[in-house]
């Protein structure tokens, strides 16, 4: 982590002549002049050596882009304007009409609306797997399979995959994996040693950190499924602004800091949660009786690094009323989705809504509220927990 701290905070970067300072250049264009007609028509934008038009890239992006790369673990990133871009682009740039996808029952919901809704109007057709069962993912690889989605934890429910396992059922198939890394930011776990083909990110969530910020990132590190991603990407117009790219190179040296800081204080309150009467379980992979938490242990316990988010379902005896009560009498969470940023958040899920039991049980009967853990006191915020469990009860 100290490797991955440094680095993003001395990576190469060539300022303009006697004008080295901490913080990169911000160059903003549409146009990009060319000095002749000879160099207009030699214009290539698969090459990163030279500029032809704002929306393929900047010297502030191509930073952005080399930094989130190395982050990574990766060799190349593109910038999309959100994180549901990211995982739009790939599932359009690699799936033709016939194929099939694979995403887990579990995953970031918005992927599964993009595969029962385009895609499947564009013919490709999804099925979904339980994350939890290597062998069921393994059954449903099909000649069909041109993709699978891998994304740990499970989102809100939190779940730990066995992501080797899963890889190496999609390797011995020659099926491209592409992971939601959002939650492992590339400081959990490094998504390429895994195995993993293509890594998105949301960098909306913790390398923004502000709240204030939409990006999205795919990173690869094999040249030809990155100038496939590349041009579709080109193909769709996906651009970014450079004051948000700003943004982001701003806030990316503090990435780590704040992640270790995030997970610190969402461990602590998961642990005081676990021991509260009104709570049935709390989901937080890093807890030894989380689901998965083996596999958890396995990948990111060397580096004992866990993000700061989890679940807690209530105790049955508490309904739906109770519970948004709960949530409603909280003075410092905020009700709000994303997460990453400084300011905790909560927001109450209807799981049966969310999960196919077809393919994976959900055993609870409570009501769930999934936590993001901001950068506040960790007193404070125990208090306020404990002040709306009190007027719940
Ligand atoms: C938030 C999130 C996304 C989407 O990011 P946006 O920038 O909000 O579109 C994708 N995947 C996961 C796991 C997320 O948490």
């Amino acid at each position: 982590m100290t490797r991955t701290a440094t680095g993003l905070i001395h990576h190469p970067y060539t300022p303009p002549d006697s004008f080295a300072a901490p913080q990169p250049g911000v160059f903003k264009a549409s146009t990009v002049f060319f000095k002749d007609v000879a160099a207009m028509r030699a214009r290539d934008w698969r090459s990163k050596a030279g500029y032809t038009y704002g929306l393929h890239g900047t010297p502030t992006t191509f930073l952005l882009e080399e930094r989130l790369a190395t982050l990574e673990g990766g060799t190349a990133c593109l910038l999309v304007p959100s994180g549901l871009a990211a995982i739009s682009l790939v599932s359009l740039a690699l799936l033709k009409r016939g194929d099939e996808v694979l995403i887990p029952d579990n995953a970031y919901g918005p992927n599964k609306a993009l595969a029962t809704g385009e895609l499947a109007n564009f013919g490709i057709t999804h099925r979904l797997y339980d994350a939890m069962d290597p062998a069921d993912l393994a059954g449903k690889l099909s000649e069909r399979t041109r993709l699978v989605w891998l994304e740990a934890p499970g989102s809100v429910t939190m779940e730990f995959p066995d992501l080797p396992a899963l890889v190496a059922a999609c390797r011995a198939r020659g099926v491209t994996t592409a992971l939601d890394n959002t939650w492992g930011a590339g400081l959990a776990f490094d998504p390429f040693a895994l195995g993993a083909d293509v890594s998105v990110h949301a960098l909306t969530k913790y390398p923004s950190g502000g709240g204030d910020v939409l990006m999205g990132s795919v990173v690869t590190r094999d040249d030809a499924l990155h100038l496939k991603l590349k041009l579709t990407h080109m193909r769709l117009g996906f651009g970014v602004g450079a004051n948000d790219v700003e943004s982001l190179l701003r806030s990316l040296p503090s990435l780590p800091l704040r992640y270790a800081a995030h997970d610190r204080a969402a461990r602590e309150l998961a642990c005081w949660l676990e021991g509260r009467e009104e709570v049935a379980q709390v989901l937080h992979p890093a807890l030894e009786d989380s689901p998965g938490h083996a596999h958890w242990r396995a990948l990111c316990g060397e580096r004992n690094l866990a993000a700061g988010l989890f679940s807690v379902v209530f105790d049955e005896r508490f309904g739906t009323e109770a519970v948004d009560g709960f949530c409603d009498s909280l003075a410092l969470f905020r009700l709000g989705y994303s997460w990453g940023g400084p300011v905790s958040l909560v927001v109450p899920y209807d799981i049966g809504l969310m999960r196919d039991a077809s393919v994976s049980r959900w055993p609870h009967k409570g009501t769930l509220v999934r936590f993001s853990i901001g950068l506040e006191d960790v007193d404070d915020l125990r208090a306020d927990l404990a002040q709306a469990l009190a007027r719940m009860a």
